[in-house]
């Protein structure tokens, strides 16, 4: 398989489905054991995970060393003191419900926030390989520019469900939502591609939602496409009445 960024090298390099960092932050570096161990649920199927670098929480190679590495790396860094960010000022975001790049990067937002979108489009583009989908033209050929317009609009929300949850549990609540393909195509026509993807990924309570084509859903937040200072949340709830008042009582 030929890398899909660059697509020109061989793919040999598998991204992370959760990311290392994500996992070492919550849970240490492993070799994980006992009950604080993070598990890995998939399909509704639960699974030990050994330590960060497991196979599990990977998909199969599909990025070169070198867009997996020093191409995107500064993507990948920008996440990371995103995500560290949202750690240490949970209280006051939650609080407020909005999130101001400028906190996070300082004086350098503008790209610091370019590059974080870019994070979650490659992150977005390795879904859709994983699920033997073509990543759209629009999407493999921002990464390496400054301006750039795409059909891949981002919000975020915060999951109200997930706030119940206990800090050590919750801050270990980290993952991937299933990615859903839609075609515009009359329902009476065969759907042989489709043209709109909606997805979300999440690290806590803070869910990241990705709509490609597709109008985003206002209670979800703020849309953003790599051009805002500020972002402001969105709100809902995953679980219904009887499943909350389970959830409480455990
Ligand atoms: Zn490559």
């Amino acid at each position: 398989m030929i890398c899909w960024i660059c697509n020109a090298t061989e793919a040999e390099t598998k991204e992370h489905i959760i990311k290392k960092s994500d996992i070492t932050r919550a849970f240490g570096k492993g070799s994980y054991s006992g009950g604080n161990a993070p598990v890995h649920v998939k399909n509704g199927k639960i699974s030990d995970i050994q330590g960060a670098n497991s196979n599990k929480i990977k998909y199969e190679a599909s990025l070169c060393k070198a867009c997996n590495g020093a191409n995107t790396q500064p993507f990948d860094k920008a996440y990371d003191k995103f995500i560290s960010y949202i750690y240490a000022n949970e209280t006051s975001i939650l609080k407020k419900r909005f999130i101001d790049f400028f906190d996070v990067y300082g004086e350098e937002f503008e790209k610091g926030q370019r590059d974080l979108y870019k994070y979650y489009a490659k992150s977005f583009g390795c879904r859709l390989v994983d699920a033997g989908e073509v990543v759209p033209s629009d999407i493999l050929s921002l990464f390496f520019k400054e301006s750039f317009s795409t059909g891949l609009r981002i919000n975020f929300a915060v999951n109200e469900d997930v706030l119940i949850m206990p800090n050590e549990d919750r801050n270990g609540f980290i993952g991937k939502g299933d990615l859903i393909g839609w075609s515009n195509k009359s329902e009476t026509k065969k759907i042989t591609e489709y043209t709109e993807y909606t997805w979300s990924e999440h690290v806590t309570w803070l869910f990241a939602f990705f709509w490609y084509n597709k109008f985003p859903d206002g209670c979800l937040g703020s849309t953003w496409v790599a051009d805002r200072q500020f972002i402001y949340l969105g709100s809902f709830e995953s679980l219904d009445n009887e499943q909350r008042t389970n959830f409480r009582h455990d």
